[in-house]
């Protein structure tokens, strides 16, 4: 798989769940997007669909308070 960037083609697919650091948190991870791993580039290609939307739900989960963390 020729690496977009760089047209090398050490891209190789990668299925694990993808650390989404450009949400700007260190824990979220984004399960069943496929990306791409350049070992040339050293780095991942990724497509997020609907970036702008998983952001804005991100945010909201953010703030939402927890029930445990509802005063009673
Ligand atoms: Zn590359």
């Amino acid at each position: 798989m020729n690496c977009p960037i760089c047209g090398s083609k050490k891209a190789r697919q990668i299925r694990t769940p993808y650390h989404y650091a450009a949400s700007g948190l260190d824990n979220v991870y984004l399960l069943g997007v496929p990306y791409m791993r350049c070992s040339s580039c050293d780095d991942d290609i990724v497509v997020i669909p609907h970036e702008q939307q998983l952001l804005d739900l991100i945010a909201v989960d953010l703030v939402r308070p927890r029930i445990s963390e509802v005063p009673s």
